[in-house]
């Protein structure tokens, strides 16, 4: 059985959040299982020369334009990644947008990405595509279209984002109007792309149990909620995993002190390089609650914000390490001037997260709703409790009171006094020394790797195969 794993980002070559990491790991995971290979865009800020030129190449139609397509490869821990170099899809310095906003011809740039992954995958005479979000959820109608001999599993890492685009956009893709009904792409009165991987897909399946059911009601469901209950049979939630190598606190250069389970203490000699190299002079001995997340809505900033001065009023020290919008931003920092127990980095750093997720004694994540998070499971191998909201996968991976993996600090409504009662536990729970010891140590023996979830998509995978003799 050969599948290619089709994705806009995957990590380390270009990452804008969870999905680069899901697309690194899982792979990985199933390379044991089957001939596995992958397929991202080439991005204008990408290094061609540190890639190989592949000698495959070929042109795609979308609405009567040709377009050239080259390829390059790399090969990662035994899986190989092909790199899509197309006319605008690669033209671009960032994955998505920049300072402005959208580039607003993704629909175009990753329509060209879906018609091309369709095509290497016939060249290389694959039986099963996976694509993840709605970058890559077009392969499945142009497989349709083509009467392709393919199979599809879709995943949904996040359905807040649906790839919406005016109708002219159906005339750029060359899509014929058939498809622009409600049972497909029309999504008010507009294109939607997600909707094109669900209604077209064999198997639809989103990253953690929670979350599958929680999209099919309306406060989850971002106005897919009926669409999505009418291909429930076929909607599966699989919890994500981490690459357990990567974020390994015993390996990870990334740190000062590397520590394990038997040598917690050496977290604080992490603690101290963090707070020495942030400048912050007092309050080691105070719990350190971080967060590493995008600087968006959904991440629960309102909340935050809303609680800040009640939060920072306590005996702690907040640390926020994110990357996003600009009003945030000009709060947190107008806050990280009045607070000496509050540290606000801006921007994307992967060894500092690293070094944070080693540091902190709690990592906070208020999210207002979170389809998997992986932040929680990598805090947890580093020995950092999780303060969460209990929904999505967030609710599937952390427990309090429960022997369950993991453990941490869950709230269940999204507002300022249950946010504010779950530090307080967070706080009572550092008190308690043998109790927050072994919920740590509890954490540290879960196992977070993507090998459960990889032998579920193998056993869709080989369902679909099945079908396909
Ligand atoms: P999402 O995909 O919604 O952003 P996930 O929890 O699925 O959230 O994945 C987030 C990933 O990105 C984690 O690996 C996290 O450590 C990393 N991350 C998020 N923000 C930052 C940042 N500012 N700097 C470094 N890493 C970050």
């Amino acid at each position: 059985m050969k599948l290619l794993f089709v994705s806009s980002e995957i990590f380390p070559h270009a990452k804008s959040g969870g999905l680069a990491d899901v697309a690194h790991a899982l792979p990985r995971a199933l390379k044991k299982y089957l001939d596995i290979s992958r397929v991202m865009p080439l991005y204008g800020f990408m290094n061609k020369e540190l890639l190989e030129k592949c000698e495959i190449s070929f042109r795609i139609e979308l609405s009567g334009i040709y377009y050239n397509i080259s390829l390059y490869t790399s090969e990662n821990d035994g899986v190989k990644t092909y790199f899509i170099d197309a006319p605008l899809l690669s033209f671009t310095q960032n994955l998505y947008g920049d300072a402005k906003g959208e580039y607003s011809n993704n629909d175009l740039r990753f329509g060209i990405f879906c018609a091309a992954a369709v095509e290497l995958a016939v060249q290389l005479h694959v039986d099963i595509l996976h694509l993840n979000d709605w970058h890559s959820a077009l392969c499945a109608l142009f497989i349709k279209d083509k009467k392709l001999n393919l199979k599809t599993v879709f995943t949904i890492h996040n359905l807040a984002y649906q790839g919406v685009f005016g109708f002219d956009s159906l005339q750029r893709l060359g899509i014929d109007k058939k498809y622009f009904t409600m049972d497909a792409l029309e999504f008010h009165s507009k294109v939607n792309l997600m909707k094109a991987g669900i209604a077209y897909s064999d198997c639809v399946t989103t990253v953690s149990p929670r979350y599958a059911e929680e999209i099919l009601s309306n406060t989850f469901g971002c106005g897919l909620d009926g669409f999505l209950q009418k291909y429930s049979s076929k909607l599966f939630g699989v919890l994500n995993g981490i690459d357990t190598a990567t974020f390994s606190p015993l390996t990870d250069k990334a740190l000062i002190a590397p520590f394990d389970s038997e040598h917690l203490e050496l977290k604080y000699l992490n603690k101290k390089e963090l707070f020495q190299n942030i400048g912050v002079q007092e309050g080691i001995k105070n719990p350190l609650f971080a967060m590493i997340s995008r600087l968006a809505h959904q991440k629960g900033f309102d909340l935050l914000l809303s609680s800040l001065e009640l939060i920072l009023s306590r005996q702690l020290h907040l640390l926020l390490l994110v990357e996003g919008t600009a009003s945030y931003k000009e709060q947190l920092e107008e806050f990280a001037k009045k607070y000496d127990n509050f540290s606000f980095l801006f921007g994307y750093d992967e060894e500092l997260s690293h070094r944070i997720y080693a540091s902190a004694d709690f990592l906070l994540m208020p999210s207002l709703f979170e389809p998997c998070g992986l932040n929680q499971m990598i805090a947890m191998r580093y020995a950092t409790v999780p303060v969460v909201h209990g929904v999505g996968g967030l609710f599937d991976t952390v427990h309090e009171d429960e022997s369950v993996c993991g453990r941490g600090i869950v709230f269940f409504e999204p507002t300022k006094k249950a946010l504010l009662g779950a530090i307080e536990r967070a706080l009572e729970l550092y008190q308690n020394t043998q109790k927050m010891q072994e919920i740590i140590h509890f954490n540290m023996k879960c196992d977070f790797s993507f090998d459960k979830s990889a032998k579920v998509y193998f056993h869709y995978y080989q369902n679909l195969f099945e079908e396909l003799q």
